[in-house]
């Protein structure tokens, strides 16, 4: 006896989610199911509008027109920009309230063997020019990845006349910036460290 078509879809849907394995989307959909269809609608309805959702056409993180808050907000310092992999750390610097320039979301990190191309560098090196920034920021995850995307930015960027900082080592070793508190991220970024 095997579930029901709908059942086998949305296990297959869940399982492909990044940390789920194909018991707990069983668990996950069994739990779905015993939900009333009022419930279930509104959470169809939220994956439904996740589509109409992009990526910023400046920074690359959530936006919901063609630029995100951060970058539409004239009050955001243009001159300093933050690199990170992803926006779950925009969203958690954000929440460190210590931040007042703008962003630019890598979408991942160099591994070795992986020169890296899909990442947002050239976009990076093109709004360098073209936005004046001055000061940048490098908020990549203390991992080997984020090691060494940090040490090859870091060589573009002064290249580029740049000043170059990264986020203070205070942030625990392995430890990623979306799950930092905030005075962790707050501390991180007054005591960054200068790389030229
Ligand atoms: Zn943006």
């Amino acid at each position: 006896m095997r579930y029901p078509k709908p059942f086998r879809d949305l296990i297959t849907h869940f399982s492909a989610l990044p940390s789920v394995g194909p018991k707990m989307a069983e668990r996950i959909v069994l739990y779905l199911f015993k939900q009333d269809s009022e419930k279930l609608t509104d959470f169809a309805e939220s994956l439904e509008s996740l589509g109409s959702l992009s990526f910023c056409t400046r920074c690359f993180h959530i936006a919901e027109g063609e630029l995100c808050d951060i970058c539409s907000d004239p009050k955001r310092d243009s001159k300093t920009v933050c690199v990170v992999e992803e926006p779950t750390d925009v969203i958690a610097l954000e929440r460190s309230g210590s931040f007042n320039g703008r962003y630019h979301v890598l979408g991942g990190t160099m591994r070795p063997g992986n020169s890296g191309d899909e990442l947002r560098i050239p976009e990076l090196l093109t709004r360098i020019r073209t936005e004046k920034i001055e000061e940048v920021i490098l908020a990549l995850n203390p991992t080997t990845e984020g090691d060494l995307t940090a040490l090859y930015l870091k060589k573009r960027l002064i290249d580029a006349g740049i000043r170059v900082s990264r986020l203070a080592r205070g942030l625990a070793t392995g430890g990623d910036i979306e799950y930092a508190d905030e005075a962790t991220l707050a501390s991180a970024l007054k005591n960054r460290e200068s790389l030229g």
